[in-house]
C-alpha cells in the first residue's frame, strides 16, 4: 500500500541537484492562490507567521483533521531549520451550529460541550507529538475583535444587516470574491433549494457575518451583545478576526485542509482585505483529504477513527506519522489496518537503528525486519556504485537529501525515502565495522536532526505496568532458555510478539521494544 502510495505521487515538486550546501537553498511551497510552487520566505525575513484553521471542537477531531495537522506541524517544523522563526496560531471553533445543536440536545451551555473536547484535542495533539502552536485563540473570547471587523466592514459598505437581524457579507461589492476558489461565481447561483434565511439577503451567494440569537442560541449561552443586537458571530468571521489579531494584517503563510478553500478561507479573504485593503495572507497552503475506503473521512459520512480509538487499538504515534507522512501532502491518502499494520514495521526499523547508533554496536547483529521492509523498496539511485560506504559521509548525504526534500514543497515521502536508505547504508557500514568514533558522531547527529523534523522513533512504553509484566515475562524467558527449554522459550517470544513487543538478543541482554 505505502508502495502504491510512493507511486500514486504525481508530478512530485523537482528536487534540486543534491548534495547542497546549508543555508543555501530556496524553501518551495505550493501556494494555492497561484496555483504554483513559489519560493518562499517570510515577508520581514526573520519570522513566519502562520495561521493554521483548528477543530470544531464538539467530538474528538478525526485522524482526517490530524492528517492536516500534522502536515501543518511538520511545515512549521522544516520551516525552522530552514532558519526562520515560526509564529503559529490554531483557534479553536467553540461556537457554531454543530456546538450549539449538541448543546441544546443536551440541555448544557456549548462550554459544557467544548470544554472537555479541548482537552481531548490536546491530549491527542501531544500524543501525536504535533508541537504547542504559540497561541489556540478561542472564539468565544475574541467576539469584541470581530465586532470591530464588523463595524469596519459596514463603514465601508461591504456589509449589511437584513431584516432578520443578521449581518452579510455584501459578495456584489467585492469585486475580487473567488479569486482563491476561482470558482465561476455564476455557479454560486441559488438552486432549486433556497434556504428560509436566503429571502434576506440581498444576493443569495452572500454570507453570513452576524447570525442574529434565535431560542436555541440563547438557551446554550451562545450569544452576544453587538450594535445591532443580540446574536453570535459566524464561522468565518473568526478566523480574520483572531489571525490578524495575533498575527498582522498580512499573513505570511494561512493553512488548512483543501475542503477549507471554498467557502471559508474564501470569505476569510472577503473579510480580511474588504477590511483592511491589505492582502490578507501571502500563500495559501492545503493538505488533502485523508480517506477511508475511497471516501472523505467526515463526522456525517460516519466513517471517522480518532487518534483515541487507534491509540486504544495499540498504535503508536511514531506509525500513524510515518502512515501520513507516506503520501506528500498535495495527495490523496487512504488510511487502512494494512496500511498502519507497515507503517509499524517501518517506525519498527528505525526504532532498532536508533538503538543501534546510540550503542555503537558493530559487527553483524540480527535486525527486526531487517532487509527490504515495508515502503523501503530501493531505487536504483540507492545502489548506485558512487554512493557513500563511509559512515560519515553516508549520514552527510542522508541529511542533504531529507533537507532538500522537505524544502522541495514538503516531499515527505522523499524524505522518508531517504531516511530508510541512510538506515540501509548505515547498517552496512556498521556490520563492516571498524569506523571511526567521529563518524558514528555524524551519525548520530544527522539521525537526531531527521528525527527532529520528522518524530518517527517509536516511544519507549510509558505505561509501567506493562514494562513490569513484559521485564517479567523475559526473566522467564531467560530461566527457559538457562534450562535448554527452548520451547516454552519461543512461546514467550510468541506471546510477546503477539502483545506488540518486539525483542532482540544482544550481547549485552535482551532489549525490547513496544511496537504496536
Ligand atoms: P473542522 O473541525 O471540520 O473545522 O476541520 C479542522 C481541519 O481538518 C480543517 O483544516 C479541515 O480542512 C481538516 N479536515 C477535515 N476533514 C479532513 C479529512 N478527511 N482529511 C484531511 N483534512 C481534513
Ligand atoms: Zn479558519
Amino acid at each position: 500500500m505505502l508502495r502504491a502510495a510512493h507511486r500514486r505521487l504525481h508530478s512530485p515538486p523537482q528536487r534540486a541537484t543534491w548534495p547542497t550546501t546549508h543555508g543555501m537553498t530556496d524553501f518551495l511551497l505550493y501556494n494555492t492562490l497561484t496555483r504554483s510552487v513559489e519560493r518562499f520566505e517570510p515577508a520581514d525575513g526573520e519570522t513566519v507567521r502562520m495561521y493554521t484553521c483548528g477543530p470544531t471542537v464538539y467530538d474528538p477531531a478525526h485522524l482526517g483533521n490530524f492528517r492536516t495537522f500534522l502536515f501543518e506541524d511538520l511545515l512549521h517544523r522544516a520551516l525552522e531549520y530552514a532558519g526562520w522563526k515560526v509564529k503559529q496560531i490554531m483557534n479553536l471553533t467553540d461556537v457554531d451550529d454543530k456546538i450549539i445543536k449538541r448543546a441544546y440536545e443536551r440541555g448544557v451551555t456549548i462550554d459544557q460541550v467544548t470544554e472537555p473536547m479541548v482537552e481531548v484535542f490536546h491530549r491527542d495533539r501531544e500524543f501525536l507529538r504535533i508541537r504547542r502552536a504559540d497561541a489556540y485563540p478561542k472564539a468565544t473570547e475574541h467576539v469584541p475583535e470581530m465586532i470591530d471587523l464588523l463595524r469596519q466592514l459596514i463603514d465601508r459598505g461591504l456589509a449589511y444587516q437584513a431584516e432578520d437581524g443578521s449581518l452579510y457579507f455584501a459578495i456584489a461589492r467585492f469585486p475580487s470574491y473567488g479569486k482563491l476558489s476561482r470558482l465561476d461565481l455564476r455557479q454560486i447561483q441559488p438552486g432549486a433549494r433556497v434556504a428560509a434565511d436566503d429571502y434576506n439577503k440581498e444576493d443569495v451567494r452572500d454570507f453570513a457575518l452576524w447570525k442574529a440569537a434565535k431560542p436555541e442560541d440563547e438557551a446554550t449561552g451562545a450569544v452576544w451583545e453587538s450594535p445591532w443586537g443580540r446574536g453570535r458571530p459566524g464561522w468565518h468571521l473568526e478566523c480574520s478576526a483572531m489571525s490578524m489579531k495575533y498575527l498582522g494584517k498580512t499573513l505570511d503563510i494561512h493553512c488548512g485542509g483543501v475542503d477549507n478553500i471554498f467557502p471559508h478561507h474564501e470569505d476569510e479573504i472577503a473579510q480580511s482585505e474588504g477590511a483592511t485593503g491589505a492582502p490578507f495572507s501571502r500563500f495559501w497552503c492545503h493538505g488533502e483529504f485523508l480517506l477511508t475506503d475511497g471516501a472523505k473521512m467526515a463526522k456525517r459520512v460516519g466513517n471517522v477513527l480518532n487518534v483515541g480509538q487507534l491509540r486504544d487499538a495499540g498504535y503508536g504515534a511514531a506509525a500513524i506519522r510515518h502512515l501520513v507522512f507516506s503520501t506528500h501532502y498535495r495527495q490523496q491518502l487512504n488510511v487502512s489496518e494494512e496500511a498502519l499494520a507497515q507503517s509499524t514495521n517501518a517506525v519498527q526499523r528505525i526504532g532498532s537503528f536508533a538503538d543501534r547508533l546510540e550503542r555503537g554496536d558493530q559487527g553483524i547483529v540480527a535486525r527486526a525486519g531487517d532487509g527490504r521492509g515495508a515502503g523501503l523498496s530501493p531505487r536504483a539511485e540507492d545502489d548506485r556504485p558512487d554512493a557513500p560506504t563511509e559512515l560519515g559521509a553516508i549520514a552527510d548525504e542522508a541529511l542533504a537529501r531529507v533537507r532538500d526534500a522537505l524544502f522541495h514543497d514538503l516531499n515527505a515521502p522523499q524524505a522518508l525515502e531517504a531516511l530508510f536508505t541512510f538506515i540501509r547504508r548505515a547498517n552496512a557500514a556498521l556490520d563492516v565495522g571498524a569506523v571511526a568514533p567521529a563518524s558514528l558522531e555524524r551519525a548520530r547527529a544527522a539521525f537526531a536532526t531527521i528525527d527532529s523534523l520528522l518524530d518517527l522513533t517509536p516511544a519507549p512504553v510509558d505505561d509501567p505496568a506493562v514494562a513490569s509484566w513484559v521485564e517479567e515475562r523475559l526473566a522467564a524467558r531467560a530461566a527457559a532458555r538457562a534450562t535448554r527449554d527452548f520451547g516454552a522459550a519461543d512461546r514467550i517470544r510468541a506471546e510477546l510478539e503477539a502483545a506488540g513487543v518486539s525483542i532482540e538478543d544482544t550481547p549485552g541482554g535482551t532489549r525490547w521494544r513496544k511496537v504496536r
